[in-house]
């Protein structure tokens, strides 16, 4: 079923635990470009969101996709600017955000990110949740330009803040905001299709992630478009409403741990099924339960 393929985070795949990776076909994915201001969109294929800023100073990306589908990427970006594309913040390093640097970074654009993004995208990264390995990049799609807590970039009459979320999805998570447009990017710190992955492998924490949704909404107001990492464009009541699934969660299942509840006992009894899951939830619910173990 490779819809499910294509609509997580990180070709979680029918992976989980019972089949392989298969390798995904790109061919019939289309693009679609949704506008949000006069000068920004957000573009969807099968990865994560593509947030677009345009302007005389060059197309700026936030995240890029599956390379393969790169070609279909700049078609739409053709119809939207005749710039070439000169910068790319990646929110995190999961491959359906980073794979299009290959592509992009070889044609000269500037990488930006949170320096764990380029510490785990230099060498290769296995999930073994997921049951697959994420080959390490080579040197022209590697972040040219990495930051500790934040950057921000002046580019094309707007103003970039580049903000990292601590231990959430992933160590290296960052939310762009569009000050001026007040428009944003949070990366897969919120998501739209139920619950999150929670990437507690390469330092994300259910902890984390609560805190990076309640940092994204002291940002935010009831005006701001919100471009989540997956998913259709969003508004802060909608953050609001994730992070209170989150909140949910993390307290049954820190309550049951605490009152000596195994792993397979907490699954046994509560599968959250009143929430959407695009995977397994039991692989949901490890992850939350390994991060709070920690
Ligand atoms: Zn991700």
């Amino acid at each position: 079923m490779k819809t499910l393929i294509y609509t997580t985070c990180f070709v979680i795949a029918s992976a989980l635990f019972t089949k392989p990776v298969r390798a995904q076909n790109f061919d019939t994915v289309q693009v679609k470009t949704v506008k949000i201001t006069d000068k920004i969109y957000m573009l969807q294929g099968e990865g994560g969101n593509v947030g677009v800023l345009t302007g005389n100073d060059g197309i700026v990306l936030i995240d890029d996709e599956f390379a393969p589908l790169s070609e279909k990427i700049k078609n739409a970006l053709t119809a939207i600017s005749d710039k070439p594309v000169r910068f790319i913040i990646n929110t995190h390093y999961h491959f359906d955000h980073t794979d299009g640097n290959k592509i992009f970074g070889e044609q000269g654009a500037i990488i930006v990110a949170q320096d764990n993004v380029r510490r785990r995208l230099t060498t290769d990264q296995f999930l073994t949740a997921f049951n697959m390995k994420q080959d390490a990049l080579s040197y022209s799609a590697l972040p040219k330009i990495t930051f500790t807590d934040s950057v921000t970039l002046h580019l094309n009459g707007e103003t970039l803040k580049v903000i990292h979320l601590k231990n959430a999805h992933t160590d290296g998570d960052a939310l762009i905001w569009f000050e001026e447009s007040n428009v944003m990017h949070t990366g897969d710190v919120f998501v739209r299709y139920g619950l999150p992955v929670i990437d507690s492998e390469h330092g994300g924490s259910i902890d984390g992630m609560i805190t990076g949704t309640e940092n994204i909404m002291k940002i935010a107001d009831a005006n701001t478009k919100i471009i989540p990492g997956h998913g259709d464009l969003a508004s802060e009541k909608d953050v609001a409403d994730f992070k209170a699934m989150l909140q949910m969660i993390r307290n049954k299942i820190a309550g049951d741990i605490k009152k000596g509840k195994t792993f397979k006992q907490i699954t046994e009894e509560n599968l959250f099924t009143q929430y959407n899951a695009v995977f397994d939830r039991s692989a949901f619910i490890l992850m939350v339960y390994d991060s709070l173990k920690k």
